[in-house]
């Protein structure tokens, strides 16, 4: 697809877990439009561009949507290499989709460079091998947080019997712990919180859904993090390990 617009995923922090694909459009890039949770070491694939950062954290001070979208359309139309770069995947809760489209609309085609999303990468970095065999049979990644502040169908994820991540929880503990409960989902299921995936001061808690707000509590969690839940979070560190991006060595256990 030849287009002089990507969205593009940064991945979840670690530099070194991005796509080459994504470094070869940075290289080439004119301006860069940046999300606030992507590393700036990332940014070193791109000297030479203009870096707009257009970063909107929940509850923070952040850039209008239509504002963005705007932008894009300009440098779109006046034929400039932009990449709009965004933590994790794009299209897991990114807004590829509806910027895609938005353009798509108004004449100008955005390609997507796939990213690794937070939920993955985390539960990786912890051990936890989401899908595991005999275990859990699939995985959904679920936001805890909506634009109508309207809940998910917690009955049916309860029951559903996936490993569940859930993105953007820290706000919303409360909801989905009791969400969960009611949805039948037992008080002794094993959840880990992540926070930080794959960033330094990368912390993992363990405990299980009846403790879950209680241990937060505790540890003060703070955003970026993500939940998994389910019973592969109750196997201690089963894989073998994560790649250590500054050493570039195995880091085992
Ligand atoms: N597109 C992103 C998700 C954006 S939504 C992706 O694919 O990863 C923002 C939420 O992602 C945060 O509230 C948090 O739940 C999660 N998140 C993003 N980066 C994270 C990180 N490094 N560690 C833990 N959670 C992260």
């Amino acid at each position: 697809m030849t287009t002089n617009i990507w969205l593009v995923g940064a991945g979840p922090g670690d530099p070194e877990l991005i796509t080459l694909k994504a470094v070869r459009v940075l290289n080439q890039a004119d301006v860069v439009m940046v999300d606030d949770l992507v590393n700036p070491a990332i940014l070193e694939h791109c000297p030479q561009a203009r870096i707009i950062r257009v970063g909107k954290r929940g509850g923070c001070r952040s850039t209008p949507q239509a504002f963005i979208n705007r932008l894009m359309l300009r440098y779109g139309r006046q034929g400039k290499r932009l990449v709009r770069l965004k933590g994790g995947d794009p299209c897991i809760f990114g807004r590829a989709g509806e910027e895609a489209q938005w353009l798509a609309e108004r004449g100008v085609q955005a390609g997507i460079i796939n990213g690794i999303t937070a939920g993955l990468a985390g539960a990786t970095q912890c051990g936890i091998p989401l899908t595991l065999r005999g275990v859990s049979r699939g995985v959904t990644l679920v936001t805890a947080h909506t634009q109508d502040d309207s809940e998910p169908n917690w009955s049916a994820l309860a029951a559903g019997g996936t490993t569940l991540v859930v993105y953007m929880g820290v706000a919303r503990l409360h909801q989905v712990q009791q969400g969960l409960l009611a949805g039948g989902m037992p008080a002794s299921t094993p959840v880990a919180i992540i926070e930080r995936a794959s960033l330094p001061g990368q912390r993992e808690t363990r405990c299980t859904l009846m403790d879950l707000c209680q241990r937060a509590t505790e540890i003060a969690v703070q955003s970026p993090a993500i939940l998994v839940i389910g019973a592969v979070c109750a196997q201690e560190h089963l894989l073998p390990g994560t790649l250590d991006s500054k050493a570039g060595a195995l880091a085992i256990g």
